[in-house]
């Protein structure tokens, strides 16, 4: 399940909630990023990406990501592309966990992506604040280089927390 942290800038004040991985409310949240690429609304790229591998499938576990341009933060899904590996169909899950069900949704584990895919590409995604291009930060590069605050240069400070 997701994993989360906050961190607040000692100097200014400003606070980042960072969610990380799949929630709950993954299914949700593939059918929704999948709807997004095939309407156009994520690009064309991401559009003819499934016109080219019907079977196709996207991680859209959240990943945190920078702004290039103006270094405001982001969660976005990965939006990582696959495509199955030779000879394997996929089964559409019946539940996506035992507490919560999600039947009639179609979606794509994340750990069946790791199985059964192979990673063929990942979709650029643009800063909703400036428009400039978005970085997505491993949870290794985080550990290793921290966070700067986008306001005034401070580096941040973490604090644990959980979500589900
Ligand atoms: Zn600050
Ligand atoms: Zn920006």
């Amino acid at each position: 399940m997701g994993q989360g942290s906050g961190y607040r800038c000692p100097k200014c004040g400003y606070r980042l909630d960072v969610m990380l991985g799949a929630g709950f409310a993954y299914p949700h949240v593939y059918e929704e990023t999948v709807a997004k690429m095939k309407s156009g609304e994520l690009g064309e790229e991401a559009k003819q990406f499934f016109v080219d591998h019907p079977d196709g499938a996207v991680n859209a576990e959240y990943e945190l990501a920078v702004c290039k341009e103006c270094g405001r933060y982001e969660t976005v899904p990965a939006l990582k592309l696959y495509v199955p590996k030779e000879g394997y169909v996929h089964q559409p899950a019946g539940r996506w966990s035992v507490a919560v069900p999600a039947e009639g949704v179609s979606f794509v584990a994340p750990w069946d992506l790791e199985d059964q895919y192979v990673k063929v590409g990942q979709l650029k995604q643009h800063c909703q604040s400036c428009g400039g291009t978005l970085k997505i930060l491993s949870e290794r590069t985080i550990a290793r280089k921290g966070l700067t605050c986008p306001c005034c240069g401070e580096k941040l400070v973490e604090e644990q927390m959980f979500w589900d």
